[in-house]
């Protein structure tokens, strides 16, 4: 029997790179567009690619898009590219809008145009609720997006729906609450984090690693944070990755809440990431710094994934503690080889 094709959009992203294990050891067929940058980043697909089918294209380029589906011919596509940082959505809504939001269209385009038969899943977002007061938040609770870059996924989300019901496309919304891994950006706070507190254990005052932050991570032996009373819901990215192909597998397409239902305050993250290391008095290492507030702080996201669990029979496995210990971990050996040599 021929074996199954999934083109993945963003397959060098941290869910890309997970994604893509999942479905060779299922025994797909793998794709990935992948966009043209001066510094080619496909430092978490390295061990991949002779595995898998690269195309060179963007969510920008509708014709890349089209020429990857056209020549792949996937059963399954799983758009997981974006500009995916909320900060960042305050500073390029235009960029952000046009990749995030209108990128998911252009590949919704694609597979109606070319290849009709290919089940779509797209990367929705819990930020896409913003400042709902559910206190457990579903499929059911209204959204409220709070950043341009919630309001290009929600735009995404809407579409995704709406080719569903007026083209009869297999589309699903993954509406994924936050998930992590060693693999997660490093501008991302979870990662810079483990990524610091992995520093002070081992001694480093000034960090190496400020490329992708635009300055040292770790200063003075210190480091620098937003709002540290934000709550979220975070899981970990390769449990999360097994949810979106499942959404796949159905009779029917459908929308899914995927989260833990335990939600921790940075603070709280902060004091796991520490315990890991066995330092407790944290605040002595931790600052914040106006300039990584956002214009409008999103407080509290808790997730209730029933409906994943019944129709899917997915359940998270990796709790909180395992996950930071898993980064932090992977923090400690990567902070071994590139700071103290
Ligand atoms: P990520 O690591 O930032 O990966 C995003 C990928 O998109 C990167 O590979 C990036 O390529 C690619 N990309 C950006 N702009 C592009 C463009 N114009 N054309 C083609 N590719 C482009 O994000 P992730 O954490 O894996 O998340 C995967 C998806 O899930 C994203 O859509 C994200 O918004 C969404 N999501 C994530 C979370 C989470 O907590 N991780 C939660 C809910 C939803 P480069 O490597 O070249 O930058």
């Amino acid at each position: 029997m021929a074996k199954k094709k999934a083109l993945i959009t963003g397959i060098n992203g941290q869910d890309g790179s997970y994604l893509t294990e999942l479905l060779l050891e299922k025994d797909y067929e793998v794709g990935g567009i992948i966009r043209r940058t001066s510094k080619p980043n496909l430092t978490k697909i390295e061990h991949l690619l002779d595995k898998i089918k690269i195309y060179d294209g963007d969510l920008l380029d509708q014709g890349s898009i089209d020429r990857s589906i056209l020549d792949f011919n996937p059963d399954e596509v799983y758009n997981l590219a974006a500009q995916s940082f909320v900060k960042t959505s305050w500073n390029q809504p235009i960029l952000t809008g046009d990749v995030t939001g209108m990128g998911a269209v252009r590949v919704l385009e694609a597979i109606r145009n070319h290849k009709p038969d290919a089940k779509f899943y797209q990367a929705s977002s819990s930020e896409m609720f913003g400042n709902t007061t559910d206190e457990f938040i579903s499929e059911e609770s209204p959204f409220m997006a709070t950043s341009p870059y919630a309001i290009a996924k929600l735009y995404a989300h809407y579409m995704t729906q709406n080719y569903r019901d007026s083209y009869d496309l297999y589309a699903c919304g993954g509406i994924l609450f936050n998930h992590e891994s060693p693999r997660r950006g490093i501008e991302f706070v979870t990662r810079k984090i483990t990524y610091a507190v992995a520093c002070v254990s081992q001694g480093v005052e000034q960090s190496k690693m400020g490329n992708e932050l635009k300055e040292p991570l770790i200063q003075n032996g210190k480091f620098k944070l937003g709002f540290l009373g934000s709550s979220r819901d975070w899981g970990y990215a390769g449990d999360y990755v097994e949810a979106m192909w499942l959404m796949l597998q159905q009779d029917e397409p459908d929308d899914f809440v995927i989260a833990t239902g335990r939600s921790a305050t940075i603070e709280e993250f902060l004091e796991i990431a520490f315990d890991c290391v066995g330092i407790d008095n944290w605040k002595k290492y931790v600052g914040t710094d106006e300039r990584f507030k956002r214009p409008s702080e999103l407080k509290h996201l808790r997730g209730d994934a029933s409906k994943a669990k019944k129709k899917l029979g997915w359940e998270p496995e990796t709790s909180l503690e395992e996950l930071v210990e898993m980064m932090i971990r992977s923090d400690v050996e990567l902070v071994k080889k590139f700071e103290l040599n």
